[in-house]
């Protein structure tokens, strides 16, 4: 047990810690007039501030949660941290040395275990980054620049690499002082059978960190082609990182998002360099999942998505079969969202590293600024599907696209869709198509069963890779898919994994499974509309 922290302490440390700088690491606060500023609150989901902080008086409250408190005890909360633990990250933040009174006090262990893994995984990322100069990283160095980075990039974005060897991150820990269960603890180290062994082993890294720039974990790419391993590695899941509400970027990228009212969500860790360094600023990535609710939460929270306020999110998909089949989940997600989504399609099938690579960086911020969409982009592609050349396939059409409108849930956003629907299939029949759309919308009109949507099929099937979790949606991998559905998830033996994305190409791809909801796999509650 560590000593108490003297009050003195406690004081100052409250002192120092200016209560909107600090939330304004995990929210944006704006101004909401008499000397508060206001929010999405992190603690439950809303669509409209109800997250009050008045800075004068150092305090934050919520009015539907019906919780407050000072800025110690949002940390406590938002951080899920004892109260002790989060008196010791504001002084970390603020520079305070804590003195600790006597009494069950144990010297050297003053710290608590958040503090530890924090300095542990910083420590890594300092060890990791200062082995790409050695001559056994050549292959790391030949990776990124084979795509376009220089080593100034790489080490703007805290690029590393991992040694082939078994314990060469372990011993260099151990000499600073971590302790074996530290090291597992921390994800940087897996249980060999003669104790800790290096998780990462000839692989390039990226450091993932949280809001506040903290090291939390890693992304590690193979670079051995005889590295039986998967493609893409990363940290598993620790007291520290919870993939399901991490953004790779998301700490480079907040203040952007907050100011042009903009994410862009890319594949790739890689994407998210090419993005930043092309000027687009707001570019994010998953790690190792695929985007579900906890990354809309955040998502949301930074541009504070709430009805009065303009936002767009932005889907970038490469265009083959498989991004696709992940604007499927874009058209989910849509809903959870007050803030429009985009999707942002590359016909040629490049992603954002490549664009940049081939065509330069004008060519990246091209592919955002072509965005549609979501709706827009998933009745074009029903449409693109038959020919429009004849009746027969005008009305097959039709119904495929009414499948698609009717699952909109806003009734004048499906109407209008209804009418743009009656243009592009050159019907001139507005009142027609109307019609259509609405029959489908009561249930009225039955469409194909369960076209590809089947949990059996799905399970793991193409995304289950057992070589677990893999990048941030599988970077330039076969099982490429979009970053709604990254391959990194892939959970194996999951039933339905990820939906509608992770199954293989079904002839009847998809969209028209968006009819029947109740068809669609039961294992992803978490990316269901909640409203
Ligand atoms: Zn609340």
């Amino acid at each position: 047990m560590a000593g108490r922290i003297r009050d003195e302490d406690i004081a100052m440390v409250r002192e120092q810690s200016p209560i909107a700088e600090v939330i304004g690491e995990y929210l944006q606060l704006r101004n909401a007039g008499g000397g508060s500023l206001k929010g999405l609150c992190p603690f439950h989901d809303e669509k409209t501030p109800s997250f009050n902080v008045t800075p004068a008086r150092g305090l934050w409250y919520c009015f539907s949660c019906a919780d407050g408190g000072d800025v110690i005890r949002f940390v406590e909360k938002v951080d899920n941290l004892s109260f002790p633990e989060a008196v010791e990250r504001l002084a970390g933040r603020a520079g305070i040395e804590l003195t600790y009174e006597q009494g069950g006090h144990v010297p050297g262990q003053e710290h608590s275990q958040r503090r530890r893994l924090l300095a542990a995984n910083q420590a890594a990322a300092e060890f990791y980054a200062d082995r790409l100069h050695a001559p056994a990283a050549a292959p790391a160095r030949d990776f990124l620049s084979e795509r376009g980075f220089e080593l100034a990039d790489a080490e703007g974005f805290g690029c590393g690499y991992a040694p082939a060897e078994w314990e060469a991150l372990t011993k260099h820990l151990r000499g600073r002082g971590f302790t074996d269960a530290e090291l597992l603890l921390s994800g940087l180290a897996s249980q060999g059978r003669r104790g800790p062994v290096d998780r990462f082993r000839g692989r390039l890294l990226w450091p993932i960190r949280d809001l506040t720039g903290d090291v939390i974990a890693f992304g590690a790419r193979k670079l051995d082609p005889d590295d039986n391993g998967p493609k893409y590695l990363n940290t598993p899941e620790t007291p520290l990182f919870k993939k399901s509400s991490v953004l790779y970027g998301a700490d480079l990228a907040k203040r952007e998002i907050a100011h042009r009212r903009q994410a862009v969500i890319v594949e790739g860790y890689t994407d998210v360099m090419a993005c930043h360094l092309s000027g687009v600023p707001t570019a994010v990535a998953t790690s190792g999942t695929s985007f579900g609710d906890g990354h809309v939460k955040l998502l949301r929270r930074l541009l504070m998505d709430a009805d009065q306020f303009l936002g767009e999110v932005v889907f970038t998909f490469d265009g083959d079969a498989a991004g696709q089949r992940a604007v499927l989940r874009a058209f989910e997600l849509e809903e959870r969202f007050v803030t429009q989504t985009f999707v942002a399609v590359q016909a040629d099938g490049l992603d954002p590293c490549d664009l940049r690579c081939k065509h330069g960086p004008e060519a990246v911020r091209d592919l955002v600024a072509r965005r549609v969409p979501v709706f827009e982009f998933a009745i074009r592609s029903e449409l693109a599907k038959h020919n429009l050349e004849t009746n027969e396939g005008r009305l097959a059409a039709l119904d495929a696209a009414a499948r698609v409108i009717a699952r909109i849930k806003d009734r004048g956003l499906r109407d209008r869709y209804a009418i743009s629907l009656d243009r592009w299939l050159g019907m001139l029949d507005e009142e027609f198509v109307l019609a259509r759309v609405r029959e489908h919308a009561s249930g009225a009109l039955a469409g194909p069963r369960r076209s590809f949507a089947d949990p059996a099929a799905g399970g793991g099937r193409g995304a289950g890779r057992p070589g677990g979790p893999g990048g941030p949606g599988g970077a330039d991998g076969p099982a490429r898919r979009g970053p709604i559905a990254s391959a990194g998830q892939a959970t194996r033996g999951g039933p339905g994994v990820a939906g509608a994305a992770a199954v293989p190409g079904g002839p009847a791809g998809g969209l028209a499974a968006l009819a029947h909801p109740a068809d669609r796999p039961r294992a992803l509650p978490t990316i269901l509309p909640t409203r």
